[in-house]
């Protein structure tokens, strides 16, 4: 009796389960980020400004991510989209798929206290920054004009300006300003909440359509040049960026102290060269360099066959995955 009831109710939960809120596809650093993050400590970067600016707008993202996990109703989240309809580029931070209306987030990351100068956005101190609403805008249009040509989609969208940092303010906003600010975010919450909505099939197919889409490559990335052999050599701290130092079987940070197997920090080394220069191939003797592995190259050579694919003998052998 008591085993056909824990039947049920687990039954009656994964029904009530099915939907609920669900992520298509997860958030990611750009490749673009990735790279600067390898490079700011072995390298001056040419454009430090841009590589903050960077970090910032990814923390703005994940702080959409975090308020968007308070969806409690039926629908499907699916972040960090980079698309392309007729030949232009868009992109969104976090689309939600509802029964009949898409919300679609952009993330603000700016910290300041604004105010609206015409269609200018000006800081007290009269910095202006780029308005961002044409942006969103364009997204948007771009967006519904996808769905409706090419995935025959007629679901209504709605986008919003999210302004995730505490401490940003904006003076005299147009009450018509697309925009949600942090003291608004529980109520948005509680509106999403409360939408009816039940999901079917064709928003799991929309969904995945729009991941299918996904381009990978943004064409705005622009790297640094960067030379292997200007590169500062050693294994970095993957918490804290600084050098680590080599203590037998462990790594240790010299930043923040923390450990690391040496296997483990050189096999995170190796994936580092490997986003860096994709095109290089991975031998003991670059791996020695480019970790600043003292010692002998058996080490090396140990922790590379335990984790890829030798390819040929000797010192002309190399590795793959
Ligand atoms: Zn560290």
């Amino acid at each position: 009796m008591a085993g056909s009831f824990q039947v049920l109710l687990c039954y009656t939960l994964l029904k009530e389960r099915k939907w609920a809120m669900k992520k298509i596809k997860e958030r990611e650093p750009s490749t673009e980020l990735k790279v600067l993050r390898l490079l700011n400590p072995i390298m001056k970067l040419s454009d430090y400004q841009h590589y903050l600016n960077l970090e910032k707008g990814y923390i703005g993202e994940l702080k959409l991510d975090e308020w968007l996990d308070g969806l409690l109703n039926n629908c499907l989240v699916v972040n960090d989209l980079l698309l392309e309809h007729k030949g232009k580029i868009f992109q969104i931070d976090s689309l939600v798929i509802f029964q009949s209306i898409i919300y679609v987030f952009d993330s603000k990351y700016h910290e300041d206290d604004f105010y609206l100068d015409a269609n200018k956005w000006k800081t007290l101190a009269g910095k202006e920054i780029t308005n961002p609403q044409p942006q969103m805008e364009r997204a948007d249009s771009l967006l519904s004009q996808l769905l409706q040509q090419r995935l025959n989609v007629n679901i209504p969208i709605e986008s919003f300006l999210v302004f995730t940092h505490p401490e940003f303010y904006l003076y005299n906003d147009p009450p018509t300003l697309p925009a949600i600010f942090p003291n608004q975010f529980h109520r948005f919450m509680k509106k999403m909440n409360s939408m009816t909505s039940k999901l079917n099939r064709s928003h799991e197919s929309l969904a995945e359509q729009l991941v299918a889409l996904h381009l990978n490559e943004s064409p705005h990335t622009r790297l640094p040049e960067y030379d292997y052999e200007q590169l500062k050599k050693g294994v970095v701290c993957g918490e804290c960026a600084s050098f680590m130092i080599e203590r037998g079987r462990v790594w240790v940070c010299a930043g923040c102290g923390c450990k690391e197997y040496a296997q483990i920090a050189i096999i995170r080394s190796v994936e580092e060269f490997k986003l860096l220069f994709p095109d290089r191939k991975i031998t003991s003797a670059t791996i020695r360099e480019w970790c600043a592995v003292k010692g002998d190259r058996k080490k090396i050579i140990r922790t590379l066959n335990n984790y890829f694919k030798r390819i040929g003998q000797g010192p002309a052998s190399y590795y793959i995955d």
